[in-house]
Formats: structure tokens, sequence, C-alpha cells
């Protein structure tokens, strides 16, 4: 079944199964005792963000808040900020093991357990974050992305994006390769993997902890949001050139996470609750980014007197090199890697052919 099919099915399955079961207008006394007679069920989301941070704590809030109130409080979803419950990097272990039912971060944190976990992301230099949707809703990409999470009993959701990222924060300026051998900076994923490779060192440190990083000189650099996020953690105040474009995250697919038994012991309806939250929740992360990172981006030029600087050609070409490099041996040395890589990868050249007749060109006549 293709996944299209399987999205409607399964939505038009749930929503049946809501009304037959726990709907006002039930002709199923039997079904509607049943229903009203059930323990709400409490479920704990673990995320990787401090509390209520824009965009991405915001948007873990307003996901547990939407299952909650859809569900009629038959769902209950408590959130934990990273930290609360446990460390912000060990989300996916918490899910897996079954001390939260839910999850909320970004795949590229797993990459040490689950290396093929890196392309759900989505890759430097790659598609952006509506074409990656196309990917994960209508080109096969949620199915890898559930087969290769399998075997840790966690079921994987797609639950916002950040839209294309900004290149990141530096002390110095980069104004040739050489600048970034040596260069020390918080740059997670395939993105570190890449300045690896140009002779930086990659660091992946919490967000929260990253302010502190910058600003005694523990790091040279960093990549964290874009301007909405940047601003709220005063990256500008550490450091003094804010770079584009962000080569390494050209629109970043946040991640949810659900225990698998917690998710089989689910009713019908509750499930598809929780699917079609998770997609509404793309859309609304989408619309906070895309409302408010073009105010920050004023204020932190306008007010802060941030020096916004483009990395040069020869700079994004070279890294753009290395990270078809790494690509390609991660998925030589990866069966699962392969096997995604090779879904995306014929996705993307397809779709990215349409982009550039389409918003590409018309971006370009604004
Ligand atoms: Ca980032």
């Amino acid at each position: 079944m293709k996944r299209r099919d399987f999205v409607r099915n399964a939505a038009w399955a749930g929503t049946a199964g809501a009304l037959a079961a726990c709907g006002n207008q039930s002709s199923d006394a039997a079904a509607q005792r049943d229903c009203e007679a059930a323990d709400p069920i409490e479920w704990k989301m673990v995320t990787t963000w401090p509390r209520d941070f824009p965009g991405l704590g915001t948007g873990a809030a307003r996901l547990a808040e939407n299952i909650t109130a859809m569900s009629g409080g038959r769902l209950t979803v408590k959130v934990y900020a990273g930290n609360e419950l446990v460390p912000p990097f060990e989300v996916f272990d918490a899910v897996s093991r079954g001390t939260a039912e839910m999850g909320h971060g970004a795949s590229y944190y797993w990459k040490g357990k689950i290396p093929a976990s890196q392309f759900f992301i989505g890759v430097p230099f790659g598609i952006g974050g509506h074409e990656l949707n196309g990917w994960f809703y209508y080109g096969g990409g949620m199915e890898l992305y559930r087969e290769t999470y399998a075997p840790f009993g966690v079921l994987p959701f797609v639950i916002g994006n950040s839209s294309t990222q900004a290149g990141g924060w530096f002390n110095k300026e980069i104004n040739s390769l050489d600048d970034l051998k040596g260069l020390k900076m918080r740059i997670p994923g395939m993105g570190g993997e890449v300045i690896q490779r140009a002779g930086g060192t990659p660091v992946n440190i919490p967000g929260a902890e990253l302010f502190t990083a910058l600003q005694n000189g523990t790091i040279d650099a960093a990549e964290w949001v874009g301007p909405l996020n940047d601003l709220a953690f005063g990256l500008f105040r550490a450091a003094k050139y804010y770079y584009y474009p962000g080569w390494q995250e050209p629109g970043s697919a946040l991640e949810g996470l659900v225990n698998i038994d917690a998710w089989n012991a689910l009713p019908a309806d509750l499930q598809s609750i929780v699917e079609v939250a998770c997609q509404a929740a793309v859309t609304d992360m989408y619309a906070e980014f895309d409302a408010l990172n073009g105010q920050a981006l004023r204020t932190l030029i306008d007010e802060h007197g941030v020096e916004l600087k483009r990395f040069p050609d020869e700079v994004l070409d070279e890294l753009k090199r290395l990270t078809n490099e790494y690509l390609e041996e991660l998925a030589a040395s990866d069966p699962a890697s392969r096997k995604v890589w090779d879904s995306l990868k014929s996705f993307s050249e397809q779709t990215q052919f349409n982009t550039s007749i389409g918003q590409q060109a018309i971006f370009e006549t604004r």
C-alpha cells in the first residue's frame, strides 16, 4: 500500500472508530459505555529541548496539548524538558526502554546508535523541508523511518520542521578553507562529519549548554537553529559573525518517538489522533518559524549589530564535495544507510528538478 493510502485509511479508520466507540452520535451503547468507563491513559513526553524554547519546546508543548484535547482527555501527555526526567541525549533510550512513552527531538542525535537515523532529519546540501515532507508522506520515507527504528521498539513520527537553518556563529571570518582547519565547532549530525573532514573538530553539546561553551571559548563556532532560536539563546553576545547559508541543515525534520508497546496498547482512534496531531504539528512549527525568524533576524541586525556574512563559494563547494563523499562512504559501510540513502537520493533528484523550475525559479525573480 502506498503511503498516501495508508495515511488516508488510517485517518478514516480512526475517525470511524472514534465515532463508533466514543462519539456522541454512537448507536452502539455498549461501546459508548466501554469508552466512558476506560481509565485515562497518561503518557510522559521527554524532549531534548529547554522548556518552552521557541519553536522546538513550544512545539512539543502544543503537540502534547493537542493530543490531550483531541482525545477529550482519554490520552493525556505531560511534557518533560531536557534534564527534567532524562538528559537531552537520552531521549531515544528512554522511549526505547519505556521510561517515557513519547519523545520529541531530532534524529541525528542518535547517530552513534543508528547511523541511518541521520538521513531522517535531511542531509547537508540536500532537499528542503517541504520536499522532505513529500518523501516522508508520499515517497516511501515514513516506511523506511519506521523500519529503521523498529528493532529498538520505537515508532517514529515527523512532528515539525525548523525550516532552513542559519550557517552559524563564528568569532573569526571564514574566507577560505584554511579558516576551517582546527576550528572547534558545535555542529551535530552529518554537518559535523563534514566539518571534521574539512579539518575542524565537531562537538555535539545540548542546546542549553551552547552559549556558555561559545562564550568561554570551549568552542570557536556554533550552529544552532536560525534567527529565532539563536536570538533566544543570546548567541550574538558570544560570537561576532553570523554566517549563511545553513548548508548543514536545509530543512530539518524534527522527530517524535513513541514506545511501541505504549502505541500497541492504544485503541485505534487514539492511534489516529496521535498520528494526525503529529502531522498538524509539522504545519504549526513551520508557521511559527516562518512568522518569527524574519522578525528575529531584523532584531539581530538592527538592535544587536550582528554582522551577516555569506560563506565563500569556494568553501561551500568543498563542503558539498565532502558531504557527497561522506554520504557514499556511510551508505557503503552500513546496509540500513544504503537503503535509506538510495530512496532519499532518487526522490531528491526527481523533486529538485521540479523545484528548480518552480519554487526556486520564482524565488529568484523576487
Ligand atoms: Ca542546527
